[in-house]
């Protein structure tokens, strides 16, 4: 698996050690954090979940269905990954990056961020930053404005560093 889904650790907002776990370990953490919500990992979702975090870049319901319809030789439909994408979200293990329309996995599901994506419009690489302040001052402008702000998106489009450097896809 590559790294080009990765994430730095939170430059500011209250200081804690900041775990990414990876592999195995990333996985065990995305149980722990469903079954917490009194869900089950089923053999699908754990499937879902691993399939996710082949990608190197943001998947859509289709990529997945697509992908383990290939693995396990049975067609695999695109309905039940987006419930199950939809369950990640809500659980904190996947996210949705807006702007592609598409998930990643999230490198920590035990502790929720607002979390910010720089996603490269020439290969698709989405950078995950963790900076809690820039955050916060999004969610207070929109308290002044009287908005009850229910999750800030903030993604970036612009180019990753292979692309910057002339590489890239
Ligand atoms: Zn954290
Ligand atoms: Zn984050
Ligand atoms: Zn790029």
């Amino acid at each position: 698996m590559t790294a080009s889904i990765r994430a730095a650790a939170p430059v500011s907002g209250p200081p804690h050690a900041h775990r990414l776990p990876e592999g195995a370990a990333l996985a065990e953490a995305a149980r722990a954090a469903l079954e917490s919500r009194g869900e089950q990992w089923t053999q699908l979702r754990a499937a879902v979940f691993e399939s996710l975090g082949g990608f190197d870049r943001p998947a859509s319901a289709y990529d997945i269905a697509e992908d383990l319809s290939r693995r396990q030789e049975r067609r695999v439909a695109a309905n039940s990954i987006y419930r199950i994408l939809d369950l990640f979200v809500a659980s904190n293990v996947a996210q949705r990056i807006e702007s592609a329309n598409a998930y990643v996995a999230n490198p920590h599901p035990g502790c929720r961020h607002d979390c910010i994506f720089l996603v490269c419009a020439r290969c698709g690489v989405t950078l995950h930053l963790d900076d809690d302040a820039i955050a916060g001052q999004v969610r207070a402008a929109a308290a002044a404005a009287g908005f009850r702000a229910e999750r800030p998106v903030i993604e970036v489009r612009g180019l990753c560093p292979a692309c910057t450097a002339g590489g890239g896809d």
